[in-house]
């Protein structure tokens, strides 16, 4: 049997670090990563054939678990009948024609293949119909690593961000003013100073990356006020959030707590592919024309709307709109977090915890954090030593303390005891 170990040593003289993405190479938290072998339902097994129950689902996309029989058989399908055309195709306009039955406030999606592209899409849009060049993003929120958003704030207001990646330009940084979340004051003071050069802010709702930390109505109210006063566009990152956290995505959720919220532009990603490479960005139909062949702004993608990815998106959005499908998660998912809190209380450890829908995070902290400096002010070796607790016990939760968690509609009542149970030993 070949052992993790050896995997990720073979891995590493092939590919940097061994990784396709960072945060796999368990560096935040030590150890060695698990290489996944396969996933069924709300489990993954490893390389070494031990079963973990799955918190992770992919980084978000994953919400009814692996291998599900309606998804995976519209892949089939879709497989058989060719893999990519490079020429429209029917699934997509069914994709499309799904995606704005449950978004009311957007007329048109384009569809692309990575949330990275469908943001960096986003603020090129939002720039070409505003004529502006600035735009404001909040410092712990993650819309994909494009140069002008690999940026973290300079030192006082007047200074623009810098890159926060080696290969950033501070040319390709200028532009990007970085915010601190839930700031309603600085937000003010930064429109005041550019209000006329702002394109659009771009933000996470439900910041996911940076755990779970929600933006207070204050500030979205403020946020969407200030944008609409000065004409700038609010770009919503439902990347994650999107389909997740309930069926009508965050937007909904503030709707229904700000009345008559919605943004200008909404960025859709992972739970709309199913674990496929998909992405969306949508706004109205004034918006949307800017873009090519229609309008000025250049946007294109040899796999955008690619006709297995989208068979397997639509597959995942019908299933989640089953009478109940939010209900059931979010009931499994608060049960999860109540139980975790109740397991730290009676261990007498700091912790907080907070979940919508199908998604959650919890801090070794006494109180929900408002922002990224709070959040980063986490134990991190006391995090490190919970994450291998729980892998140790086949509880696979994300490898970094900055990092929301998933739960499925695979996941069982017995799954969330037994991640309770492991908790219990973990934290005392
Ligand atoms: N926006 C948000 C909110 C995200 O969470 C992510 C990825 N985790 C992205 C954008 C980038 O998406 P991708 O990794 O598909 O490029």
């Amino acid at each position: 049997m070949v052992t993790n170990s050896q995997l990720f040593e073979r891995a590493a003289r092939v590919i940097p670090g061994g990784v396709n993405s960072p945060v796999r190479a368990f560096r935040a938290v030590g150890g060695t990563p698990r290489f996944i072998a396969r996933g069924d339902g709300a489990y993954i097994w490893d390389a070494e054939g031990r079963r973990y129950v799955d918190y992770i689902g992919s980084w978000g996309p994953m919400i009814l678990g692996h291998g599900h029989p309606a998804v995976l058989e519209a892949v089939q399908k879709a497989a058989t009948e060719g893999f990519s055309f490079g020429a429209p195709t029917e699934r997509e306009i069914e994709l499309a024609e799904e995606i704005l039955k449950l978004v009311p406030g957007i007329d048109q999606v384009r569809l692309v293949s990575s949330g990275t592209e469908a943001t960096m899409s986003a603020i090129r849009l939002a720039r070409g119909a505003t004529d502006r060049p600035k735009f404001i993003k909040f410092e712990g929120c993650y819309h994909g690593h494009t140069d002008a958003l690999l940026v973290k704030a300079g030192s006082g207001l007047a200074t623009f961000g810098h890159p926060t990646s080696a290969g950033v330009t501070p040319g390709a940084a200028a532009d990007t003013v970085v915010l601190e979340y839930n700031n309603v004051e600085q937000l003010e003071a930064a429109f005041a100073e550019h209000g006329k050069e702002l394109a659009c802010v771009i933000v996470e709702p439900i910041a996911g990356n940076m755990n779970f930390v929600r933006a207070s109505v204050p500030f979205m109210t403020a946020m969407r006020r200030l944008c609409t006063q000065h004409g700038a566009l609010l770009v919503l990152d439902e990347v994650m959030t999107g389909f997740r956290v309930g069926l009508a995505s965050a937007q909904g959720h503030y709707a229904g707590l700000i009345p008559g919220f919605a943004p200008d532009i909404s960025v859709f990603g992972k739970v709309i592919g199913g674990g496929m490479p998909l992405a969306a960005f949508g706004a109205k139909r004034e918006v949307m024309q800017h873009l090519a062949p229609l309008g000025g702004v250049y946007q294109a993608g040899t796999l955008s709307g690619n006709p297995v990815a989208t068979a397997c998106g639509l597959a995942t959005l019908r299933e989640i709109q089953k009478p109940g499908f939010f209900d059931a998660l979010s009931a499994r998912t608060r049960r999860l977090v109540d139980g975790l809190k109740a397991v730290a209380a009676d261990n007498g450890v700091p912790f907080s915890a907070d979940c919508e829908g199908g998604m959650f995070g919890f801090f070794l902290l006494p109180e929900l954090p408002q922002n990224y400096a709070t959040v980063m002010t986490t134990d991190k070796e006391r995090f490190n030593r919970f994450f291998h607790a729980m892998l140790d016990a086949g509880i696979y939760l994300a490898p970094a303390l900055y990092e929301a968690g998933f739960v499925s509609a695979a996941h069982s009542q017995a799954d969330i005891d037994a991640t309770l149970a492991a908790a219990r030993t973990a934290l005392r």
